[in-house]
């Protein structure tokens, strides 16, 4: 039989098996959520604002169930586990409480009698979800998705089908109706049959550059509306008027939170000349501080990578970054232990060109540049073919705005970590991908937005 195995890669055990589906049973699937979506989207706003709110109540009371098996199946610590669940109530809430809002009509005055923008339903979404963060992305999707009235069918990870099960398992509990979320445990090499079904509308996909490319010629060459979240490079550019305690304090959590695998992630850090050194520092200091460990331990810090072939491709990154010339000042060696451990890393002096400045570092490992002034940090900052998130740390705020202005990127915070909030679009530019998630943005991606005129 064709399963996929969940490994915790905390100690290498399985965990967990869950059947595989062929081509034919997810379309099976996918035939009931489109007979599920007729009905659907005759429901109102309000009957689904009530069931997203069910949705929220069911997350938060079996919260510990959740948060144990992400924690288990892709190594986050428990805390943050707990936190990432938390979140998800978040965004249905918002969506709950918004979304009528956010998609009433709007009313263009022109020649007509009558003219105004709605906003329609699409049918059958196909998200395509990482492992990282396994239940807020699929929700971050989710709720806004079938709040608009569509429906999903879900190809999440294969690593993290457990949490896969239990998110459907959720919008059950919470009596949204049989088909509206599926969950479809396919190999990815059945993404592109699947993308071109009639039934599927339109696609969704969190995940790598590479993955990205894929799903979006296909979604092209089908005339398919596409929305792709894709990797990053983040820089965080550090002035030298920074309150350095307190950026360095923030790149620490920035570069281990979620074991260093968030896509927002500060990557790299780009210091000008006259606080370089007194940052890399202080920064080596704390990173060297942070706990490793077991991530169901209360007091870890951070735990292992998601799996061990991810933990020996940033090792290999690493060690060609240092072959270029980037110095090694802390980590950088794989542990003797069980588990796809890596410890907090620090390159520095790490130029264009180098592995570490040119891709993306899914793991504890902060890049640290050198750059001569503020226009060089800028320049620097945006030498990346990612353009995902971004930041300053400076004290004068008004400043740091204007920079923020001038950073390619989809968010630029000023003396903060990019966060993604429910208020707010999220979602980036160049190879980081197209289309925005979350706010009133997100909620329009997929619908049909319709002029009606009326003589
Ligand atoms: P991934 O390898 O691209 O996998 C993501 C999803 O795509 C998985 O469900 C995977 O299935 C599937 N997939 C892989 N190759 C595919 C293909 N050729 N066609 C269709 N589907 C395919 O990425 P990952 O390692 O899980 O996640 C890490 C990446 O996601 C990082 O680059 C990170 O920055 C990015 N990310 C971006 C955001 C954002 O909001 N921008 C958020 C989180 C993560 P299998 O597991 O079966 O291979």
């Amino acid at each position: 039989m064709d399963i996929t195995t969940s490994i915790n890669p905390a100690n290498g055990k399985e965990i967990g098996q869950y059947k595989r589906i062929s081509v034919q049973e997810a379309t099976t699937f996918i035939n009931q959520a489109h007979e599920c979506f007729l009905n659907w989207k005759q429901t109102t706003f309000q009957e689904r604002a009530f069931l997203l709110n069910q949705l929220a109540e069911v997350l938060e009371t079996d919260l510990e169930k959740y948060a144990q098996m992400a924690t288990q199946e892709m190594g986050k610590t428990i805390g943050q586990a707990r936190k990432e669940i938390e979140k998800c109530a978040l965004v249905c809430r918002y969506y709950a409480d918004n979304g009528a809002h956010l998609l009433q009509n709007e009313n263009v005055a022109t020649e007509a009698k009558k003219s105004y923008v709605t906003f329609q339903p699409m049918g059958v979404v196909l998200a395509i979800m990482p492992w990282n963060f396994p239940f807020y992305q699929v929700i971050r999707f989710a709720a806004p998705a079938l709040m608009a009235g569509n429906v999903a069918v879900l190809k999440h990870a294969s690593n993290v089908q457990g949490c896969a099960f239990l998110i459907q398992e959720a919008f059950e509990k919470a009596g949204f109706p049989k088909a509206t979320f599926t969950n479809l445990n396919v190999d990815s090499s059945a993404i592109e049959t699947l993308i071109e079904q009639d039934k599927i509308v339109a696609v969704t996909l969190t995940g790598s550059e590479k993955a990205g490319r894929s799903v979006a010629s296909v979604a092209g060459k089908n005339l398919k509306k596409a929305v792709l979240e894709l990797g990053g490079s983040d820089a965080y550019v550090i002035l030298g008027d920074a309150d350095l305690e307190k950026a360095t304090d923030l790149a620490v959590f920035g570069r281990l939170q979620n074991n260093g695998q968030t896509c927002i992630a500060a990557k790299r850090f780009v210091v000008v000349e006259p606080i370089y050194n007194d940052f890399i520092a202080m920064l080596t200091q704390k990173m060297a501080a942070a706990k490793m460990g077991n991530p169901l331990e209360e007091t870890t810090f951070y735990g292992p990578l998601a799996r061990i072939d991810l933990r020996d491709e940033l090792h290999d990154q690493v060690e060609k970054s240092v072959k270029e010339g980037a110095r090694l000042l802390l980590g950088g060696v794989i542990p003797q232990q069980d588990g796809a451990y890596y410890p907090a890393t620090i390159l520095a002096d790490v130029n264009p060109g180098m592995v570490a400045f040119d891709q993306e570092l899914f793991g504890p490992v902060a890049a640290i540049c050198k750059a001569e002034n503020e226009k060089h940090a800028i320049e620097l900052a945006n030498k990346s073919e990612f353009g995902l998130g971004s930041g300053v740390f400076t004290s004068d705020v008004a400043k740091g705005e204007q920079l923020a202005l001038q950073l390619e990127a989809g968010s630029s915070f000023v003396n903060k970590l990019v966060v993604s909030d429910p208020r707010l679009p999220f979602g980036g530019i160049k190879n980081s991908g197209f289309g925005r998630e979350l706010s009133g943005y997100g909620i329009k991606e997929f619908v049909n937005i319709k002029t009606i005129w009326v003589e």
